[in-house]
């Protein structure tokens, strides 16, 4: 929508009526990926086809007519569209490996039917009528999945921590409360394919004993949201949510909650606090969500690219997982590229695909002639990686062992141009103002690392001032209450281990 591909659908259905053209079938779908060249649109004779062939890129409403054409005599509309033609052997689309994605730019995401002719709800008929809990959860474990929210915490094993327990009542949650900025992974999935996460939350439910579930969405993804209730709508009509799913004695139900906002309402004991009807504010841990929980009962809460993974394992098989990625990091990862790269968009790619084949090959490297300089990952929690560290496997461990994270996967790439003092400060900045003040580590050493990050930036600060940022930085990751304070010096320490010249070199006096 952001590129304006509601004008070209709309010119699409009036130049089909038109021609009279009713061997075709205009259909939207949703993120294709390739968010630098949209609106995207993909001719093919079956389903299957759009994710590979044919695909035209900046298409506008003047097109549609060629475009209707081209299902009908491509030869004679070949000319027309010859400019637009985005080759299918791109390597932005023939590198990546979409399993969560599959989906997207496929299937019209509003279709209950669009999804189950590709495959959806099988997994969850064979999960509720073949398998017993255990055996599900016996085969998330063997996938070596592992939550895709930025933590990395095995699934198999929070799934069976929650299953343990002995209470009647517990809860799924999913986490759809992306706020990292330059992060779009979770929104495109709700986006394109809503379904797949309901079927996700359906089969984690079934395996743990819940029957009652939450989808915590940010209210700034209207689209997201409204999809999402459509889905539901239609599952449940269909019988994949609400009472004796699919002719069974499971019963499980999903409720939206929609978050206003607060990045540290994506943390998790924030974010029940908010589903309870609190003030969204972190509380010290343990216990565990999987002990106690929403409403102090086990839960279990991840996030939505790891629900979008539960499908494919049940339907393929945890071993088939597993073969793809590296030792200790499974299957794929959706990336989120942004900043200056040629081709801005969200891609999949297996674990441990190199950084480099990432930015360079995928992403089609840096415009306008510039040097890369560094590329963010793991949003203001995260660190940056310099170009001398391009050749490194993207894993959890990989990116841990140089100061950064993968986080959700938010990946900001910086041209030459870049100041690394001025990126620090504005992570700082984010966290500064996200802090929900709960704790004084957070609360002040966060407004005192942006001060000093501020007169390092306006060349008025001295060697004191850049030690003391230093021990800051130190004292606040130490003894901070949550995650988003533990994290917050993160990209100073990152630019500080990689760039500490350009902190240097603006000290007064230098
Ligand atoms: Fe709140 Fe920051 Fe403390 Fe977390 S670390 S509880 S965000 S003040």
């Amino acid at each position: 929508q952001s590129t304006g591909a509601q004008p070209v659908l709309d010119a699409l259905h009036e130049a089909r009526e038109a021609k009279g053209a009713d061997n075709c079938r205009v259909k939207g779908v949703g993120c294709m990926g390739l968010c630098s060249a949209g609106p995207l649109v993909s001719v093919g004779e079956r389903d299957a086809d759009l994710n590979a062939s044919n695909i035209y890129r900046e298409v506008s409403a003047d097109h549609a007519e060629a475009l209707i054409e081209a299902t009908q005599d491509p030869a004679a509309a070949e000319a027309r569209l010859a400019a637009l033609h985005c080759p299918s052997d791109l390597p932005f689309f023939a590198r990546q490996h979409k399993i969560v994605l599959e989906h997207a730019g496929v299937i019209d995401p509003d279709s209950f039917k669009g999804y189950v002719a590709v495959g959806g709800y099988r997994a969850m008929v064979q999960a509720l009528s073949e398998m017993t809990p255990a055996e599900v959860i016996a085969e998330i474990t063997t996938s070596g999945l592992r939550g895709r929210g930025g933590g990395g915490y095995p699934t198999g094993l929070k799934w069976s921590t929650v299953a343990k327990m002995p209470d009647e009542q517990k809860y799924v949650i999913c986490n759809a409360d992306e706020g990292d900025p330059g992060a779009f992974m979770d929104r495109a999935i709700l986006e394109s394919d809503p379904h797949r996460l309901l079927e996700g939350m359906a089969i984690a439910a079934y395996a743990i004993g819940a029957n009652k579930g939450y989808i915590y969405v940010r209210a700034e993804y209207p689209l997201a949201v409204e999809r999402l209730k459509n889905a539901i709508r239609k599952a449940k009509r269909q019988g994949f949510l609400g009472h004796h799913i699919c002719e069974t004695q499971f019963n499980f139900d999903v409720e939206i909650r929609l978050g206003a906002g607060a990045f540290v309402c994506g943390e998790e004991t924030a974010l029940m606090a908010s589903i309870e009807g609190g003030r969204g504010q972190p509380r010290p841990r343990p216990p565990y969500p999987a002990e106690s929980g929403l409403f102090g009962r086990p839960t279990l809460i991840n996030n939505v690219e790891t629900y979008a993974n539960i499908a494919p394992i049940v339907n393929e098989g945890g071993d088939w997982f597993a073969g793809i990625g590296t030792e200790r990091s499974k299957g794929t990862k959706v990336f989120a590229l942004a900043g200056t790269i040629e081709n801005t968009g969200l891609i999949e790619v297996p674990m441990g695909t190199r950084l480099r084949d990432i930015i360079e090959v995928i992403g089609g490297g840096i415009p306008d002639g510039k040097a890369f300089k560094a590329v963010q990952t793991g949003g203001p929690s995260g660190g940056c990686v310099p170009a001398e560290h391009l050749d490194i496997g993207v894993d959890y461990d990989s990116l841990k062992t140089l100061g950064t994270m993968m986080g959700s996967g938010g990946m900001i790439v910086m041209d030459e141009t870049s100041n690394m003092v001025d990126v620090a400060r504005f992570f700082m900045e984010f966290c500064m103002d996200e802090s929900c003040g709960k704790c004084v580590p957070c609360r002040t050493g966060t407004q005192q690392m942006h001060a000093l990050l501020d007169k390092i930036a306006k060349s008025t600060a001295t060697r004191g001032d850049l030690a003391l940022l230093e021990e800051l930085c130190d004292v606040v990751q130490a003894t901070s209450l949550c995650g988003l304070g533990q994290s917050a010096p993160n990209p100073v320490m990152s630019t500080l281990r990689y760039f500490r010249a350009e902190y240097e070199d603006k000290l007064a006096g230098c």
